[in-house]
């Protein structure tokens, strides 16, 4: 078996395995563990700017403490991005309670993902904000593994999966 030489430490167009916990106002909201790590490809902006700003020289097995402000993480909360809806425009069978995540079809047929933020007899108010817009991120990262990008990937700006076509995306270039 020819076993490819692994990358010594976190550059531009590595593959990084990594394990993290996400904590946003003291409460753990996202987290990946090292039999299930998100992988991508470094210096795509696969992941948010703050993030892989500091992975940079990382070496397999090390850990790190990662702040991560609004402007290098999900953005600013936006107030413009809030948008009140007559209630008579939504379907009666989907339950409006705060919190709830719709998706929703703009006027050029994209779909768009909001949270209900208030519920009024007559309106319902939309947040089209990302859910972590304009939070502070506590990073708790491990480096699981790395390995070379291949050329198909380098190509596409992403990583593919090792095992599974979970991420392949024939329809592309
Ligand atoms: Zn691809």
């Amino acid at each position: 078996m020819n076993t490819p030489k692994k990358p010594a430490e976190i550059a531009d167009d590595v593959v990084v395995m990594l394990k993290y916990v996400l904590t946003v106002d003291g409460e753990e909201v996202d987290s990946a563990d090292e039999k299930d790590p998100i992988a991508f490809l470094q210096g795509s902006g696969e992941i948010i700017p703050g993030l892989e700003k500091a992975l940079y020289g990382m070496k397999i097995g090390q850990s790190k403490k990662v702040t991560v402000a609004p402007a290098e993480g999900y953005g600013d909360h936006e107030p413009e991005a809030m948008m009140s809806v007559p209630r008579s425009e939504f379907p009666e069978d989907i339950p409006m309670e705060v919190g709830i995540e719709l998706d929703v079809r703009d006027e050029d047929d994209e779909v768009m993902s909001a949270t209900i933020v208030d519920v009024t007899k007559d309106e319902i108010k939309l947040d089209f904000n990302h859910p972590l817009a304009g939070k502070t991120l506590h990073f708790d990262i491990t480096v699981v593994d790395l390995r070379e990008a291949t050329e198909e990937e380098l190509e596409h700006g992403h990583v593919h999966g090792d095992d599974d076509d979970e991420y392949e995306d024939e329809e592309e270039e």
